[in-house]
């Protein structure tokens, strides 16, 4: 399926287009309705494909045109929730937003991404991945008023993102990521159930999967937080035992720039790691030298075969011209690599 060896990715979002919805912010309100809010994304996820294949990007993904929210967009497609009497709350312990609430059972009644996904299909024979949210970041950014456990809504909302996630396989995307930042705060539970429930997310699909664990977009609340994480960011070390022993297939992480000793990734040896050489909270565009020297580094503890280079987290924050400059670097950074290890 992946033809050449270090294949490139990005983690899920790109900026959209202006006439799309306002670039460089989360949220971002559609500019269209009906018909043409439908061509408009449709267009959107075009221009988003061909800027991955001009920069050189192996694995495609849909640049996150066709949703507003990585979390939200999947929930307002579930019953059960009420989206017009909102509450807030804190996400991940960071900062507050208004959410939805859980106010009865929650069920998929229809499909949510697989009409985008069979159109992205349609456009490309390169290999695609596509992004849905963990069932643990899903319950960390609601409030619940119905099940009133964590757990038991985790293991609600698995099932649902597993049905997306079989029809999604069907369409012929080729490897379904969750999304769980979360894992990255709630170690406890984590180990308790979070693993479990994604772990029933990805249950009899037969395509690869993956799981993104980041320190969040490059917005204030984030970079605020990173701050108080000290010299050494060791939370991987509490949840990576377990993902070694799961059935996930590849581990997004966020590696450059970042405080991350790069030795954890030791702890999951074994597993694809898509090494995060891009950082997302910056409008500097890294030199294919500084996305290589990451990659060089993190080959100490992945194995060549299993080095997937890609971004730290969403670009949806970034500005359009940013965000080609970075593919553009990630790209060329891995092409070092090869190049230097003849590969
Ligand atoms: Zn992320």
């Amino acid at each position: 399926m992946i033809k050449r060896s270090l294949p490139t990715s990005i983690v899920g979002s790109l900026p959209k287009p202006a006439w799309l919805a306002p670039p460089e912010k989360l949220w971002s309100p559609w500019k269209l309705e009906g018909e043409q809010l439908l061509e408009g994304k449709q267009d959107a996820l075009r221009i988003s494909l061909q800027e991955q294949q001009l920069a050189g990007v192996d694995i495609i993904s849909d640049g996150e045109q066709t949703r507003q929210h990585f979390v939200t967009t999947f929930i307002e497609h579930l019953s059960g929730v009420d989206f017009e009497n909102r509450k807030v709350v804190r996400i991940r312990n960071r900062y507050d937003a208004s959410v939805p609430v859980v106010v009865g059972e929650v069920a998929r009644q229809k499909a949510v991404f697989v009409e985008d996904a069979r159109f992205l299909r349609k456009q490309t024979t390169q290999p695609i991945k596509w992004a849905l949210p963990g069932p643990m970041t899903m319950v960390d950014t609601l409030y619940d008023a119905h099940y009133k456990s964590r757990e038991k809504l985790a293991w609600e909302f698995a099932k649902v993102l597993n049905e997306e996630a079989r029809e999604l396989q069907d369409a012929g995307v080729d490897i379904i990521q969750f999304d769980e930042p979360a894992f990255n705060v709630f170690f406890d539970e984590v180990n308790d159930w979070g693993m479990a429930a994604l772990e029933k997310a990805i249950e009899g699909l037969q395509c690869e999967t993956a799981v993104h664990i980041c320190y969040g977009y490059g917005i204030q609340a984030n970079n605020d937080w990173k701050k108080t994480l000290g010299a050494e960011w060791r939370q991987y070390e509490e949840i990576f035992p377990k993902i070694r022993n799961s059935n996930i297939d590849i581990i997004s992480l966020e590696c450059h720039n970042s405080n991350v000793p790069l030795d954890l990734i030791e702890l999951v040896r074994g597993k694809k790691v898509m090494v995060g050489a891009i950082d997302v909270a910056s409008n500097e565009i890294e030199t294919p030298e500084e996305v290589a020297d990451t990659l060089r580094k993190t080959l100490a503890f992945v194995d060549i075969e299993n080095l997937y280079p890609s971004t730290n987290c969403g670009m949806a924050p970034l500005s359009r011209t940013v965000a080609r400059g970075k593919l553009s670097a990630l790209s060329a950074g891995a092409e070092i690599i090869r190049k230097e290890l003849a590969v």
